[in-house]
């Protein structure tokens, strides 16, 4: 214990990235634990931690090193200009799923005034709340099956000020008779074989996968899209880099036109859309 005490925050920084944490994650780490902004860190190398304070700087940096994604220890993620507080309940928000989000801000300015968006299994709350801010006009909905995700999306929720019905729903199980203008999901679409599965390891398995081929979710969602998308109304779904066919014959399945695949930030295949037009 004492062996920490008087460490500046060079040698803590530089004791991080021995054991392995990437360098921009342990300023981050350390500018938390100190309750400074990470530029503070760079002009004060030769200061000393409170014994306290390397011991829980060191407390993260094994966390961090074994994989404990960053926004779980540092309590929070931005997504799509706003600052969501995330814990182990909920999968942590991805830059992709800023691209779902675009697409969907897009179709909105076509529908009609006071538009109804739902986001099927919302976790965190993030592509809600994200609507919610982006499109004031538009009244929000956000399902989770998790009571525990919709406690943490609903003080997302309260923190930002922005107005969603949060409903705890397996997928379309508590919408009955309820239409929307536009759909959105990024649900679990992992297979249960893949091997990316093992380094997601401390997110919500829930989030991450319905276990097979991992479409079992993007299948419900679709099946169910005609019943509750108002006539001209979008159903958007982000899945795998490698499942925009599989996706693309589901929404055509379900009687959605228009279907088109979008690529996320590195150009792999992540959203796909379809368009519900009530047959006259
Ligand atoms: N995009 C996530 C990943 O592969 C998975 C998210 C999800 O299943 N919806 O890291």
């Amino acid at each position: 214990m004492s062996r920490v005490a008087g460490i500046s925050v060079e040698h803590a920084l530089a004791g991080a990235r021995a054991a392995g944490v990437d360098r921009l994650d342990a300023q981050l780490l350390l500018a938390a634990v100190l309750d400074r902004p990470r530029a503070w860190l760079l002009a004060h190398g030769d200061e000393l931690l409170e014994p306290a304070q390397a011991q829980g700087f060191a407390a993260w940096c094994g966390e961090r090193a074994a994989g404990v994604p960053l926004a779980y220890l540092l309590g929070e993620k931005e997504f799509h200009g706003l600052t969501l507080h995330v814990d182990r309940n909920v999968l942590v928000p991805r830059p992709d799923t800023e691209t779902l989000v675009d697409w969907a801000l897009e179709l909105l300015r076509e529908e009609p005034p006071r538009p109804k968006v739902i986001d099927l299994g919302t976790g965190s709350g993030a592509i809600a709340l994200a609507i919610a801010h982006a499109h004031p006009e538009a009244g929000v909905s956000a399902t989770d099956v998790s009571g525990a995700a919709i406690d943490v999306a609903r003080a997302n929720g309260s923190r930002l000020g922005l107005a969603v019905e949060w409903l705890q729903s397996d997928w379309w199980s508590a919408l009955a008779g309820r239409r929307f203008d536009v759909v959105l999901s990024n649900p679990p679409y992992v297979a249960e074989a893949d091997p990316h599965l093992a380094a997601l390891e401390y997110e919500p398995r829930l989030a991450l996968t319905p276990g097979g081929d991992g479409l079992d979710a993007l299948r419900m969602i679709a099946a169910g899209a005609p019943q509750h998308l108002h006539d001209g109304g979008w159903l958007l779904l982000e899945h795998g880099h490698d499942q925009a066919g599989a996706v693309q014959s589901l929404l055509r399945e379900a009687g959605l036109r228009q279907v088109a695949t979008r690529v996320d930030l590195a150009g792999r295949p992540r959203c796909t859309a379809g368009q519900w037009i009530a047959a006259v």
